[in-house]
């Protein structure tokens, strides 16, 4: 029998490189048909030595003789461009997609791997998100099978039972309960935010993640992203999904269900969990974290949500009744915000209150198409930067 042919789609980001270490403990398994970056050339190239692929792409890089040849040399084609994600994310010969690109930039080559049936495992949520319906429907249309990645939502997953798309409420689900860590800033008093600089935000306490990622988790808009990404994935209400702080992340999530019980899946916090889940689903492989040793934890926190110190998952709520276009708003005025932020433009606390000025701005669509989709990001990307520039004036 072939092995299973795998795309990683950000091969050199966070997720990409977890993904790739889960594969190297299985060369019986699985091969890797393709790569891509965005401009890492090298680590891409040293990448590209180890597991050979096919085809590797440079997304933002024009095409360039000397790099082809350089990847020409250890057998490999190099394709330049954001046509070329899409390519390597629908072609033939691939089995599994990883979705791992940072940002609504992942939408487009998470759809065409839709479009084309594949089994996709699903980190980018921002594609979820922003798409919505377009996805699901996408995944349902073509036969392709679409694995969460994101650690709560394998919880959620793995605690469901295994039809849960005819609808929560037909198999006894009473509640989905998402876990957040709360970041890095959990008891800071709002004031206090004022003067945190990136380096800080993006230091979670249980997690090593990108850098936009990692400013999310700190404003908790990550939760809030990953609540639609709850609705969307498990076809839930809003009202069918609390977020519920949990500081050590050991609990990545729950399922309560109408008798009583609560199912849970625990483990560290280690991203190669939940991509050796969706890798090998139904079957369990080995991932290389190690093993939880609860009596060394002792003790595992909870406490309710405060949603004042942490407007973002208001906001998340708000968006999901507001549905249509008012989630690829949301996620595109925050790509820009966290982007400002990133570049020391605005204070670490402007960033949710700029994304509420955005929703509060704009005018909400349907979501009918991808064109709708991206002009709504578009759009917003540009009040967003207004609303910014104004601020610092
Ligand atoms: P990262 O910044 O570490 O890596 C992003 C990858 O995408 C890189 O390979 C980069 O080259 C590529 N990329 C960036 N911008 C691009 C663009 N415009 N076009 C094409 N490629 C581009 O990010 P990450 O932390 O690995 O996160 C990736 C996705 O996974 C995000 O959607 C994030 O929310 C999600 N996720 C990450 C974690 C984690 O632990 N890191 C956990 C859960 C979900
Ligand atoms: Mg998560």
């Amino acid at each position: 029998m072939t092995k299973p042919s795998i795309t990683i789609l950000g091969s050199t980001g966070s997720i990409g490189r977890s993904t790739l270490q889960v594969v190297a403990l299985h060369p019986d398994k699985y091969q890797i048909f393709a790569l891509s970056a965005f401009n890492n050339v090298e680590l891409l190239f040293e990448q590209c030595k180890v597991f050979t692929p096919h085809y590797a792409v440079l997304a933002a890089i024009t095409p360039n003789p000397e790099l082809d040849q350089r990847f020409k040399e250890i057998g490999v084609e190099l394709l330049f461009g954001l046509d070329a994600l899409e390519y390597i994310a629908a072609h033939d010969t691939v089995d599994i997609v990883m979705a791992a690109i940072v940002g609504v930039a992942g939408l487009q080559s998470t759809l065409a791997a839709a479009r084309c049936g594949k089994r996709i495992l699903l980190a980018n949520k921002e594609s979820l998100v922003v798409s919505g319906k377009l996805l699901i429907d996408a995944v349902k249309q073509h036969h392709a099978t679409l694995l969460p990645v994101d650690s709560e939502h394998n919880a959620i997953f793995q605690s469901l039972p295994i039809n849960h798309q005819q609808g929560l409420d037909q198999h006894g689900i009473r509640k989905i309960i998402l876990t957040a860590s709360g970041g890095p800033f959990l008891h800071k008093q709002f004031h206090e935010l004022t003067h945190i600089t990136p380096e800080q935000a993006c230091k979670h306490p249980n997690w090593n993640m990108g850098k936009k990622i990692s400013v999310d988790s700190a404003t908790m808009m990550n939760k809030a992203l990953e609540l639609i990404e709850a609705c969307w994935l498990f076809n839930a209400s809003a009202s069918q999904v609390e977020v519920l702080i949990h500081p050590q992340s050991i609990i990545h999530s729950m399922v309560t269900y109408k008798d009583g019980s609560v199912i849970a899946q625990l483990g560290c916090p280690d991203m190669r969990t939940p991509i050796a889940h969706a890798l090998a689903y139904p079957e369990r492989i080995e991932s290389g974290v190690e093993i939880l040793d609860l009596a060394k934890i002792g003790t595992l926190q909870f406490e309710a949500v405060n949603m004042e110190r942490f407007p973002a998952i208001r906001l998340a709520y708000e968006v999901v009744q507001t549905g249509g276009t008012a989630s690829a708003i949301f996620n595109a005025a925050n790509e820009v915000a966290v982007g400002s932020f990133l570049e020391g433009e605005i204070p670490f606390n402007h960033i949710t209150e700029i994304i509420e000025r955005v929703l509060n701005h704009m005018t909400m669509g349907p979501v009918e198409s991808l064109a709708a989709v991206l002009a709504a990001d578009h759009q917003a990307r540009l009040v967003t930067q207004q609303i910014i520039k104004k601020s610092k004036v």
